[in-house]
């Protein structure tokens, strides 16, 4: 009986013992878990679990992964997102992709998802679920194969004890501190992707792209952030000359925020009388960003090495270990690009595991 330990029951190091324990009778897999099993996954997409994006060359999906993009390539080639809708369908989970390509569950819910792979676990009599933080290596020395699969909370001390190397982390997806406040609530879109002000500064798709492919960027930085395109601008203005500016630029802006980028005597002046000079003041909006806002980070830029790793996952270090999912320096944009990264390694990893065994 070959004793497999995997450290963490999030998305990566279940599906990991799934694909273990339904392709091998001679394994006992032992999952642990600091926290509850799969609880990560049930705040993913909003509640509606983005599990995936609708993108089936490897090559263009790997470009959405600010860190890993190379390593990638090969890893989608052998588990890709049509694999992995079809593996999620014979657990009982079908998924559809909305129009920007992102995958969720038909039933729109990470609970149902969270459920189904559960279900699909607790079948197997050789899978044990202990809930503990494992904090060092020597804890795990009974067992022939090491699975590491701790996301970014709490097992990078594992993986130095293991004498694994850890890029330098840092905040991704996530909001930002602004030194400058806006009316908190309100959303301005720029080329589709919509920016929030929040008490703290800015959040929304537009400021978690930013987030991630300026991961590594110094704080404090400046930030112009667009608000409209002039053209069209200009050319409601030349329609509506005799109109206050201020009602015209609501229609680009909310009012909210018109009201703060203008002062009362430019709000009420005729569009007519308005000049280029104003018009080029607040095109944009010229913000402090202090720090990324940590409450609110998706995922953490950074991780395990991943030149100490081989294309199976398996450590150049210590030959009985892997690590999968978060935990290495992969991380990929807002829209299913993460999942699908847990979900591929998960599987790569056990099937590397199975074929040694075999
Ligand atoms: C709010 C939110 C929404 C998100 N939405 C999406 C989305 O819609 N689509 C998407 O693709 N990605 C999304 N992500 C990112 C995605 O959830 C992660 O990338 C993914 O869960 C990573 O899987 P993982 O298995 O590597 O780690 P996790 O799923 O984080 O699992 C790691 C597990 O290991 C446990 N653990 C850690 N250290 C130890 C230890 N030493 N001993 C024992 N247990 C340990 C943790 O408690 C945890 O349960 C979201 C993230 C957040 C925070």
């Amino acid at each position: 009986m070959t004793k497999i330990a995997i450290v963490g029951g999030g998305a990566s190091g279940c599906l990991c013992a799934i694909e273990l324990l339904q392709n091998s009778t001679n394994i006992e897999v032992t999952i642990f878990e600091k926290n509850k099993i799969l609880a990560t996954i049930l705040p993913t997409g909003g509640g509606r679990c983005n599990l995936s994006n609708f993108i089936e060359d490897s090559i263009e999906l790997s470009k959405n992964y600010p860190r890993g993009e190379k390593f990638l390539y090969s890893v989608f080639k052998r588990f890709n997102v049509s694999q992995t809708i079809e593996y999620f369908k014979k657990l009982g989970i079908k998924t559809y992709k909305d129009t920007s390509g992102k995958v969720y569950p038909v039933s729109n819910s990470s609970k149902e998802v969270r459920e189904k792979l559960l279900a699909e676990l607790i079948k197997h009599k050789n899978l044990k679920c202990i809930k503990k933080e494992i904090t060092s290596a020597h804890e795990l020395a009974e067992f022939d194969y090491i699975v590491i699969a701790g996301g970014s909370k709490g097992a990078y001390e594992l993986a130095l004890d293991f004498e694994h190397t850890i890029t330098p982390l840092a905040s991704a997806l996530c909001g930002y501190i602004t030194k400058e406040k806006y009316p908190s609530g309100v959303a301005i879109d720029i080329k589709g992707e919509p920016l929030l002000f929040t008490h703290k500064g800015i959040s929304g798709p537009y400021v978690f792209k930013l987030s991630s492919l300026w991961a590594y960027k110094e704080y404090p930085f400046e930030l112009n952030v667009p608000l409209f395109d002039i053209c069209a601008l200009k050319e409601e203005m030349q329609k509506n000359s005799k109109k206050e500016f201020g009602t015209i630029l609501g229609n680009f802006l909310p009012k909210s925020l018109v009201k703060e980028i203008l002062d009362e005597k430019n709000y009420h002046t005729k569009c007519a009388e308005i000049s280029n000079k104003l018009i080029n003041e607040i095109k944009e909006l010229n913000l402090t960003v202090l720090e990324p806002d940590k409450v609110g980070e998706t995922v953490k830029a950074g991780g395990v090495n991943l030149k100490e790793i081989d294309n199976h996952f398996n450590s150049k270090i210590c030959n009985r270990l892997y690590f999968i999912g978060e935990i290495l320096d992969v991380d990929g944009l807002c829209g299913g690009f993460n999942l699908q990264f847990a979900w591929s390694s998960a599987i790569l990893a056990a099937r590397d595991i199975l074929k040694k065994i075999s």
